[in-house]
């Protein structure tokens, strides 16, 4: 054995220990800790001969990035839509790393965190008071989840057109219609080989909506005069959460014949909170969804799950199948994830989300995610107060879009920068129904209403300084 290896071997204890401390101390000081910096990283490590050992790597390590880490995970981070990690959800990732499991077979003998993650999928559904006719699994973020399920629901367009595009590739068009979809939605269908671009816009409802105008989409439907084809619905718009009108496809889906797909990236969750589940009426029906963990569950990434009905499991295994690797047959009859999904080794992140399940339960999560509403409604009343603020969007679920008085892009983009700047709050830019605007999504956990207080008064103190 190396000589480093060996000795790392024999500090194995000491290390964890340091680790352990040093992220006590990172989780103690993310109210103080800014939320941005302007660093640039110059590295210029070069490979070592001999290694370093791993104290050694960790003092470097402090040295160099640890200090411009922001407090991303934090109460005040705002930006994207970004969560944070729950005690338990740490402690369920710390032992996904140290057992090291490789979550991809289901059958046979060997190791058994398959079926934990089956087991965790379960108790998902059981948090979304979804069906027990969806089946799923982990992967690393919503954009591997919705190349996951638009991927089984190309194969779907296949069998109904007597083709088998996983093997012989597609060389026929495939129609998909959707308003506002996600980027990542657009990734996934590039990556597919359907186009980026080769989506049927459907338009959005009346008035400052982001929704799917269900009249425009009856109408795009029959335009395809029968042709089967992939409808791609939000249950949470990022601009301002707004969600579809579920139980109005439900009512489309009886006369037409499309494979439904919900990206519930986050809005997913609104299906917890007694206050907000009517935004996700009707959403049981849908063929497939995406829901991400890393975000509004608060347990670290990369963790989001897919949602594909049962009865398509055959086509989800002819898209994914890992065939012609005898060393990895099955005879049980059970499906192994590696058959199922796009990776095939896999880490088992079934296990912080198991944890933060078992350990906050139904009413620990739905208060979380209640929080994060509470937040979010009062920062918009606030915004709605302030003269020289204005909301753009009604405040639906945990998103705040927008703007100033002045919404011209040079002060949107003065004033945000230097909100941001100030490290105490990160917020992110956007773009809505022609304005330049500015999001504030509420997930973390650790936020309260103190925070918001602050952050309305700083943002009244930068706008003074700016105009
Ligand atoms: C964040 C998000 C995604 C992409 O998720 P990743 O976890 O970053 O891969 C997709 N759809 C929606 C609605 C999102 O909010």
């Amino acid at each position: 054995m190396n000589e480093r290896l060996k000795k790392d071997l024999n500090e194995m204890a000491s290390i964890l220990d340091e680790v352990k401390n040093q992220g006590i101390s990172y989780l103690e000081h993310l109210h103080s800790r800014p939320t941005s910096n302007t660093n640039e990283i110059i590295s210029e490590t070069s490979l070592p001969v001999d290694g370093w050992g791993a104290k050694n790597t960790l003092k470097f390590f402090n040295e160099t990035f640890e200090k411009i880490m922001v407090s991303s995970s934090g109460p005040k981070y705002w930006g994207f839509v970004t969560g944070g990690t729950t005690p338990a959800s740490i402690a369920g990732d710390w032992l996904a790393t140290i057992y090291d499991q490789n979550a991809f077979k289901l059958s046979g003998q060997g190791d058994i965190s398959a079926q934990i993650e089956i087991e965790t999928i379960l108790l998902l559904l059981d948090l979304f008071n979804l069906p027990k006719n969806l089946s799923g699994g982990l992967v690393s973020g919503a954009t591997m989840s919705n190349l996951t399920c638009l991927a089984t629901a190309r194969q779907w367009i296949g069998k109904q057109q007597r083709r088998d595009y996983a093997k012989e590739g597609i060389n026929g068009a495939i129609h998909v219609l959707a308003a506002l979809p996600h980027s990542s939605v657009l990734k996934a269908m590039s990556l597919l080989g359907l186009g980026s671009v080769n989506i049927t816009s459907i338009k959005t409802s009346h008035g400052n909506q982001e929704s799917i105008d269900l009249v425009d989409l009856e109408k795009k439907i029959l335009q395809l005069s029968g042709m089967p084809f992939i409808l791609i619905s939000s249950a949470g718009t990022v601009n301002t959460a707004d969600f579809d009108d579920f139980d109005g496809i439900n009512q489309l889906k009886k006369k037409f014949n499309f494979w439904w797909h919900i990206d519930a990236a986050f809005g997913g969750f609104a299906s917890c909170s007694k206050s907000h589940r009517h935004l996700v009426n009707g959403w049981q029906y849908a063929d497939s969804f995406t829901i991400d963990c890393h975000k509004w569950l608060n347990v670290p990434y990369e963790n989001a799950i897919f949602l594909i009905k049962e009865s398509h499991k055959i086509l989800q295994i002819e898209t994914f199948q890992n065939s012609n690797a005898p060393y990895l047959e099955n005879k049980s009859g059970k499906v192994d994830y590696l058959n199922l999904l796009p990776e095939n080794s896999r880490r088992l992140k079934a296990l912080s989300v198991w944890f933060s399940l078992l350990a906050y339960g139904k009413s620990g999560i739905q208060e979380m995610v209640d929080n994060s509403i509470k937040h979010a409604q009062s920062f918009g009343k606030r915004i709605e107060k302030c003269p020289n603020f204005e909301l753009l969007a009604p405040v639906r679920l945990n998103i705040v879009c927008f703007t100033l008085n002045d919404y011209s892009e040079v002060n949107v983009r003065t004033f945000l920068s230097a909100l941001n700047e100030t490290g105490k709050v990160f917020m992110s830019p956007t773009f809505y129904q022609e304005k330049r605007g500015i999001r504030a999504a509420f997930v973390n956990w650790r936020t309260t209403s103190e925070d918001v207080s602050y952050v309305i008064e700083l943002m009244k103190k930068i706008n003074k300084k700016i105009s």
